[in-house]
């Protein structure tokens, strides 16, 4: 035999009956979507790399460190399998002058893939729903995609979701913040760690985002981006918060909130959950306002999130909720081969009817003992047995044995007209 082969280190199958609660949470996000008018976008998994390295930022942990990036054999172009879907989103939005004709909603559910060190709630391919409203400046359009966050924890049945909100401010802003921060950072060189040192002058607000526990009170006391916003930044900010304010969404201003990528103007934020331990952040975005134009686009504002799904199912499995099962309705049971044409016209006309039916398959040697067929009708989940009976085909019917419930009688039913009773086997 041959030596078997495994997954990717960090990359997982989705098995059923797993792959059951997936459909389930992708089917309430396409809902969720339809309800505020969002459409879906799909674009390459695989893009040029310049385009993450633009619009990213080049100091940024995915850039850095974490692209699967890799060149082209056949012509030699730089590709990387794309690590967040923003850049690709806002790249074939200008390629196919999506923004022409005004503002448009999207949404994207894919993998996404980073090459970080595989633990709970981080793996190397892992999976993104994101929104991007483009071409809406106002802030009216921060909190409507905040909003749709906040529905979709509700649509799910999650409770204690912790919404954290900052603003970043435009360029002219985060560069003065920016000249005093290094300042200040510069005058306690001596506190500063290895990657701080390294970033201090290319990327020193992700110094505030800092782990490292040594240098907390330096970062806690640093100077803050909040204090260098001008008027239109923080009427913009007052906006976002009011609008919160107005459907009682509760919030906490963090103003250590930087998130990793540098696109990021006026608005950001996370909807942070406390049961999922060090990967608590299960939703960031914010307003992106630069991001169309370093991508080659004409100048146009943005807003989006991304929400990791693996982390949105670990937190729905620690609260105890579950999708409703998905079971079939019927298991056909066959006594013997000459059952074989009457049970399949009926079950097709059942399933064209509506009904979700699983027809006994036998092997080789043929279909198998009746009693190894209601084992499988059982295992199956079904509520009901259609049992193709010689007795029963003779009278041109078929016994609806209820599988859930002892007590309940086997009926008859005209194989001549399925559709008529196809609702008997849905709605038990
Ligand atoms: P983190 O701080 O946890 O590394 P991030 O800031 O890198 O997150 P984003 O790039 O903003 O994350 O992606 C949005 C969401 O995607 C995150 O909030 C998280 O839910 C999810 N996510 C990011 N990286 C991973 C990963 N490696 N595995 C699983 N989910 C991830
Ligand atoms: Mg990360």
């Amino acid at each position: 035999m041959a030596e078997p082969l495994q997954a990717v280190k960090g990359m997982n199958d989705i098995l059923p009956p797993d792959s059951a609660r997936w459909e389930w949470l992708e089917d309430t996000v396409r809902a969720l979507m339809r309800r505020y008018g969002y459409l879906n976008i799909r674009t390459p998994i695989v893009e040029p790399t310049p385009l993450f390295v633009r619009g990213l930022g080049q100091v940024t942990d995915i850039v850095e460190k974490e692209m699967y990036s890799f060149e082209d054999s056949m012509n030699g172009d730089q590709l990387t399998l794309r690590p967040e879907n923003t850049a690709g989103v806002v790249r074939a939005a200008i390629e196919h002058s999506m923004l022409y004709d005004g503002g448009k909603r999207l949404f994207y559910i894919g993998p996404m893939f980073r090459h970080e060190r595989p633990q709970r709630g981080r793996y190397r391919q892992f999976h993104q729903v994101g929104v991007e409203a483009l071409g809406f400046g106002g802030p009216e359009t921060d909190a409507e995609v905040i909003l749709m966050a906040r529905a979709l924890w509700r649509d799910l049945g999650l409770a204690d979701v912790r919404l954290e909100l900052n603003s970043l401010g435009v360029p002219d802003e985060r560069r003065a913040h920016r000249a005093a921060l290094i300042g200040y950072l510069e005058a306690h060189a001596d506190l500063l760690d290895a990657e701080a040192q390294r970033r201090l002058h290319s990327n020193p607000l992700r110094i505030l985002d800092t782990k490292n526990p040594a240098m907390q009170d330096l970062v806690n006391a640093a100077p803050q981006l909040m204090g260098f916003l001008g008027e239109g930044s923080l009427k913009h900010f007052h906006a976002v918060k009011s609008a919160l304010d107005a459907v009682g969404q509760p919030f906490t201003v963090n103003p250590r909130l930087v998130r990793g990528m540098d696109y990021y103007t006026h608005t950001v934020f996370e909807w942070v959950s406390p049961k999922l331990g060090a990967q608590g952040t299960i939703c960031g975005g914010g307003r992106y306002d630069g991001l169309v134009e370093m991508i080659g686009g004409k100048p146009a504002p943005g807003v989006g999130w991304g929400m990791g799904l693996e982390r949105v199912l670990d937190l729905l499995q620690q609260s105890g909720i579950a999708p409703p099962a998905l079971l079939p309705d019927a298991y056909a049971v066959l006594p013997d081969a000459a059952a074989l044409s009457p049970a399949i016209a009926t079950v097709e006309a059942l399933r064209a009817a509506g009904a979700a039916v699983v027809m006994h398959a036998g092997g080789a040697s043929g279909l198998g003992s009746m009693k190894s067929q209601f084992k499988r009708a059982d295992a199956s989940g079904a509520r009901f047995a259609l049992v193709f009976g010689g007795n029963e085909l003779a009278q041109g019917m078929v016994a609806l044995k209820p599988l859930r419930d002892a007590v309940a009688p086997q009926v008859l039913r005209p194989l001549a007209d399925p559709a008529g009773w196809a609702h008997e086997l849905r709605n038990a």
